[in-house]
């Protein structure tokens, strides 16, 4: 995903780019569209670029185990620099260099790397996910009352039939 930064003029302007996640090299997880909103400013020194990432992405729920799709907006800030400057004044590693006919800026590996870092260790569908029911596997979202019913009970027919077995056993 390339931004043109060919006859760009000095100040702020504001750029869209949009690919698919293929063109970021990531995997399946992500799909839909990939949006870089970029606030870019230029000066005689330097290119910063402000970018908000957009990118939907599906996950498994860790509790009820439920596929969920959300969209992921990490932010990312660059600084590219005309080559010239390099050494002395900008020591940093996170300053990129730019050549003085470089006409683009591929964002691509800067992306990837925001929205891998944005995949969260621990994915829940909503924080009020219910869960599992621990016997019986059930998914308790749902369960209107969010308490599952599984457990046996005394009026279930089936134990009462057991109990009226187990006492024919006795009584012989
Ligand atoms: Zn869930
Ligand atoms: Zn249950």
């Amino acid at each position: 995903m390339k931004l043109n930064i060919s006859n760009l003029p000095e100040g702020v302007t504001q750029h869209e780019l949009t690919g698919i996640p293929s063109d970021l090299g990531l995997e399946e997880q992500f799909f839909d569209t990939v949006a870089l909103h970029v606030t870019l400013e230029k000066n005689i020194r330097q290119l910063v670029l402000s970018v908000v990432i957009e990118a939907k992405a599906r996950f498994r729920c860790d509790r009820c185990l439920e596929e969920f799709e959300t969209t992921l907006r990490p932010e990312l800030r660059l600084v590219y620099v005309w080559n010239e400057l390099k050494t002395a004044e900008f020591p940093e590693e996170d300053v990129h260099f730019l050549k003085h006919d470089d006409n683009s800026i591929d964002l691509s590996g800067d992306a990837k790397e925001y929205l891998k870092l944005a995949l969260p260790l621990k994915a829940v569908c909503r924080e009020e996910c219910a869960g599992l029911c621990a016997s019986c596997g059930r998914n308790l979202n749902a369960v209107p009352s969010g308490v599952c019913d599984c457990g046996p009970k005394e009026s279930d027919p089936r134990w009462n039939k057991l109990g009226d077995f187990m006492e024919t056993l006795i009584k012989n």
